[in-house]
């Protein structure tokens, strides 16, 4: 059997605001990043977007693999990980949430977590152009569990289609806002023509996981290189997995 497969997860890289500011431990300084980035390296292991990481989720490659994945699609994305992740070779795919290219996280503003600016066309357009990959995050950031059937779908698709005109590039991975979904929306991914999506559960990616249900491995501003090593290579991520459940 094949060994499983870890999806990491980040949102901003960024140095980090100060202490009490909420979700702090969601920012990841570069130099941090930089340093995780050249671990995977160092361990042999290739980052990967999620198209280039599909044929080795699908069992027809094998190989030393990380999927890497940030969510939401700082601008912060581009200034500090673009760089270190071409410096080793790796790609990465963003996930975009497109009613708010150019604009900020606004559906965190109720949390209390600051306003960070997010990658307008352009801007995605140059993380493209870097090798890097983009994919969908529903169009206004909503909870699908929380909207009906038609406003789900339209989250969906509308995102899908909106970034494939204005970035004009292929979507074919989804991420669900805050891990939120039913069964049906999963089929709804699947039916609008995307290829996986990810999920807020945690564990790495075993061989019989459905690819519209992927686990994933959080990066937090205070993982320690010990302990992204332990996450990868380990089954510590597996096992929060099975605690959830
Ligand atoms: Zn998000």
């Amino acid at each position: 059997m094949r060994s499983p497969i870890p999806i990491l997860t980040y949102h901003q890289v960024e140095a980090p605001p100060a202490p009490g500011v909420p979700f702090r431990s969601l920012v990841v300084a570069p130099a941090a990043f930089a340093r995780q980035m050249a671990l995977l390296k160092m361990l042999g292991y290739r980052g990967l977007s999620m198209s280039a990481l599909e044929p080795y989720l699908r069992g027809q490659r094998r190989g030393r693999v990380v999927g890497i994945t940030l969510d939401d699609g700082y601008v912060n994305n581009l200034q500090h990980a673009l760089p270190v992740l071409q410096r080793h070779g790796f790609s990465a795919t963003c996930y975009i949430v497109s009613g708010q290219m150019g604009g900020a996280n606004v559906w965190d503003r109720d949390q209390g977590i600051p306003a960070s600016a997010l990658m307008d066309a352009r801007q995605l357009k140059a993380w493209v152009a870097g090798g890097q990959e983009i994919g969908a995050h529903t169009r206004n950031h909503v909870d699908l569990r929380q909207a009906d059937d038609a406003a789900a779908f339209q989250e969906i698709a509308g995102c899908k289609r909106e970034l494939e005109h204005r970035v004009e590039t292929e979507v074919r991975h989804f991420c669900y806002p805050y891990g939120s979904h039913d069964p049906k929306h999963a089929a709804m991914a699947k039916a609008l023509g995307f290829a996986t999506a990810t999920t807020t559960e945690r564990g790495r990616v075993g061989a019989g996981d459905d690819l519209f249900e992927l686990p994933r491995v959080p990066v937090l501003r205070t993982t320690s290189l010990p302990v992204l090593w332990l996450k990868i290579a380990t089954g510590y991520e597996d096992r929060k997995r099975r605690s959830q459940a």
